[in-house]
């Protein structure tokens, strides 16, 4: 394949360098944690000097895979570095820690709307994962794919398509996992940790969340809500209810989701997904958030039962106008 003259300066600029800060955003997930740490192994293969510096703690699924305790925690860095190589944040402020731009900035991403804060900025938004993008530069820099590189990189995959369910999904993603394969990953034990190591309060917040869903009059939106006092009850936390967002999508008639998570007072936490070509990224972005086609987020404050009438109302818009997908019809060429 032809790579992207970004991409060529990036391998450029990381051989020319030699002390790297790697950062990821907030509240990371799969791919942002398995982004950085297949970069991190392929630098220190390298000889590099590589720190890690995250402003949150991995999800707790994510913790056993390699090197993922390495992770420095905290909101400022202040050393200097040759190179902060940022991977999976749209923009700079998305990392949650200070201080990442006084080194030279290489911005890695595949979010639309990339502001393009760095010093070289490599964006594709047809990447179904941040980690197909940092596999082309390992495979660029000559770095052997180690079985730590690749189950990084599969783990970025496995997460970030939802084990293969979301859109972007191309040709090339399964032709990386086929490499990451071949490099040792064990698929069954991945998905085994990534996916079914609960705990009882994960389980029990989801039925209490479930239990209290709602649906639009047209039956196509599904409404979830939390609050901190019905965590409390189930005996579970904020972060159990991660992925707790799919589950609507499951019903046949079900189109998109809205799930309101209370953060302080009448603060909340927007978090949306839709199925096919229905874009809730747009609708994001009118909230000052942002996101994916498939996947967005934002934080609004209000009454929560106006907050609901209005996202409804948008994404009603955004279903109405969308163009239905089909099954086996012929690829579009690229
Ligand atoms: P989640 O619902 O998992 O928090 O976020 C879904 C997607 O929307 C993520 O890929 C994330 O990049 C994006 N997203 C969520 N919240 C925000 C936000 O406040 N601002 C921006 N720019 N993107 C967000
Ligand atoms: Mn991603």
């Amino acid at each position: 394949m032809t790579h992207s003259p970004e991409m060529l300066q990036i391998v450029e600029a990381i051989r020319a360098r030699r002390r790297f800060v790697l950062s990821s955003h907030a509240r990371p997930d799969g791919d942002s944690i398995g982004s950085q740490l297949a970069m991190a192994y392929a630098l220190r293969a390298l000889g590099k000097e590589v720190r890690l510096v995250n402003k949150d703690r991995a999800p707790a699924m994510l913790q056993p895979f390699p090197g993922v305790s390495t992770i420095e925690i905290a909101d400022t860095v202040r050393d200097t570095f040759d190179a902060a190589v940022i991977m999976e944040c749209s923009d700079l402020a998305r990392t949650g820690v200070a201080g990442l731009d006084r080194s030279f900035v290489i911005n890695i991403d595949h979010h639309p709307g990339n502001t393009e804060y760095g010093q070289i900025n490599w964006f594709d938004s047809s990447a179904a994962a941040c980690g197909e993008m940092v596999f082309d530069v390992v495979k660029a820099l000559g770095v052997p794919m180690s079985v730590e590189i690749a189950t990084h990189v599969y783990v970025a995959i496995l997460t970030d398509t939802g084990s293969f369910h979301y859109s972007n999904i191309t040709p090339r993603t399964f032709a990386i996992a086929q490499q990451c394969l071949e490099a040792g990953v064990a698929p069954v034990a991945v998905s085994r940790q990534v996916w079914d190591s609960n705990s009882m309060g994960r389980l029990k917040l989801f039925g209490a969340v479930l239990s209290k869903m709602q649906i639009d009059s047209t039956g196509r939106i599904a409404i979830l809500y939390l609050d901190h006092a019905m965590a409390r009850e189930a005996g579970g936390t904020y972060e159990d209810v991660e992925g707790l967002i799919n589950q609507p999508l499951t019903v046949k008639e079900i189109q998109a989701v809205i799930f309101f998570k209370q953060s302080e007072g009448d603060e909340y936490r927007v978090s949306m997904r839709s199925k096919g070509n229905i874009d809730i990224g747009s609708v994001a972005k009118q909230f000052g958030g942002g996101g994916h086609k498939n996947a967005a987020g934002c934080t609004v404050v209000g009454a929560v039962g106006t907050l609901q009438r209005t996202f409804v109302d948008k994404m009603t818009r955004a279903i109405d106008e969308h163009v239905p997908e089909v099954i086996a019809a012929p690829r579009a060429s690229v």
